[in-house]
């Protein structure tokens, strides 16, 4: 942690604000000794501060902390209602927009499912009314900004969505610019595997590690990478596109211009292609030809016939398994995290995906022999949606320079 010595100027003063909304916030329950200790200001330089952020509603003081000298010290919180966001998680199939508190919790949500004939311009317009109807309902005070959560590839600088794959053939969307036209609040952009880290490093296990890859499987696969407890972004913020990393050199060409990528064979789309061809062949599993016969089977079908033990099914997981693992040891070996988190629609497989993963993994790191990454589902609730509240709380609390409500 870096440590910053105090003096009068205005900067030194921002960043030492900083330094300890961002401590108590890691750090929920912290006492003003600690916070002393770990930042290596005194006493002296803390407490004015503290007495600011509390004047201010940013901090609560809360219970008391036993100690090993038998002194009781006061500990400090964040105050959940002492700031908002509004996160809008803007998927392929839906948006939900929410005002998420200081401490990460929805307050309010909606959500709208597109149809067929819906235009780009109509679900922007139904957005702005969605976020101005959550602003108006909640009165939240402090709003700090909007974090937006879509599909990349995007441009997080400009705040421009690019050119998702199957996204209704929407392109270079300027979300940013958009928004901030329309309501006057900073306007963040990311991609949903950083907001899943994020979410999952603010909120979640990841808060044990300081450095872990979140991996995304859903209709497309990515990653959010969190290097010394900071999301990694790369020089222009594509870093970490795992979904493209080829397993296959001759595979089938991706839209990416490479061959053989991952996303080519693992998507759940993918799997779901597959499936309905080798069901038309006639695969040796009553369950699945079944449903077949009058519709496609679907993501669902194959997560009842893993409970029901369709041999099928069970093969198809333990394949994608194979796939997924092949480039968590790549990852693996290139990074050393010391944990993986699998997410989004991928994870409902459960222990049938996970524990394949595992064995692959622990057989076939060069650090085996070593130690072995921890391994997990992730299954914290809404984590796009609270991924997208942090990149506007983490903004917030790196400026040091807060107004009074
Ligand atoms: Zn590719």
């Amino acid at each position: 942690m870096q440590k910053f010595l105090g003096n009068n100027s205005n900067i030194m003063k921002q960043k030492n604000r900083a330094l300890i909304l961002n401590m108590i916030k890691d750090e929920s329950g912290i006492s003003r000794a600690e916070l002393s200790k770990r930042t290596g200001l005194s006493r002296g330089g803390i407490t004015p501060i503290i007495n600011e952020l509390l004047s201010m509603g940013l901090i609560v003081e809360t219970g008391v902390s036993v100690t090993d000298s038998g002194r009781r010290p006061i500990t400090l919180e964040l105050n959940a209602s002492g700031c908002h966001a509004i996160a809008v998680d803007w998927t392929r199939k839906n948006y939900t927009a929410a005002i998420v508190d200081f401490t990460g919790r929805i307050v309010t949500r909606e959500q709208y499912w597109f149809v067929e004939n819906d235009t780009l311009d109509h679900i922007l317009n139904r957005l702005k009314e969605t976020i101005g109807n959550l602003l108006y309902q909640s009165k939240a005070k402090r709003m700090a900004g909007i974090g937006v959560v879509a599909p990349g590839p995007l441009d997080i600088y400009t705040g421009v969505i690019l050119s998702p794959s199957n996204f209704w053939g929407w392109l270079n969307i300027p979300i940013k610019q958009i928004l901030e036209d329309t309501f006057h609040l900073p306007v963040f952009l990311d991609n949903n595997a950083n907001a899943y880290a994020l979410a999952e490093k603010n909120y979640g296990r990841g808060r044990e590690y300081h450095n872990f890859i979140y991996m995304v499987v859903d209709e497309g696969i990515g990653a959010g990478i969190i290097i010394d407890d900071r999301l990694y972004r790369g020089k222009g913020g594509f870093g970490s596109e795992i979904g493209h990393i080829s397993i296959n050199m001759d595979g089938p060409k991706c839209e990416c211009g490479n061959n053989g990528c991952i996303e080519v064979y693992a998507t759940i789309p993918q799997i779901m292609r597959h499936v309905n061809n080798y069901a038309e062949l006639g695969m040796p599993s009553s369950y699945l030809t079944g449903i077949r016969s009058h519709r496609l089977i679907n993501w669902n079908d194959i997560l009842y016939g893993l409970q029901i033990g369709d041999s099928v099914c069970l093969n198809i997981i333990r394949k994608e398994a194979v796939y997924l693992g092949n480039i968590l040891v790549t990852l693996t070996n290139v990074f050393e995290p010391e944990a993986i988190f699998i997410g989004s629609d991928i994870a409902s497989a459960g222990k049938h995906l996970l524990d394949p993963i595992k064995e692959y993994l622990h057989d076939r790191t060069v650090t085996k022999k070593i130690h072995k990454t921890d391994l997990f589902l992730s299954n914290l609730e809404h984590a796009s949606l609270i991924g997208g509240a942090m990149l506007v709380i983490q903004n917030f609390i790196d400026r040091g320079s807060y107004d009074m409500i």
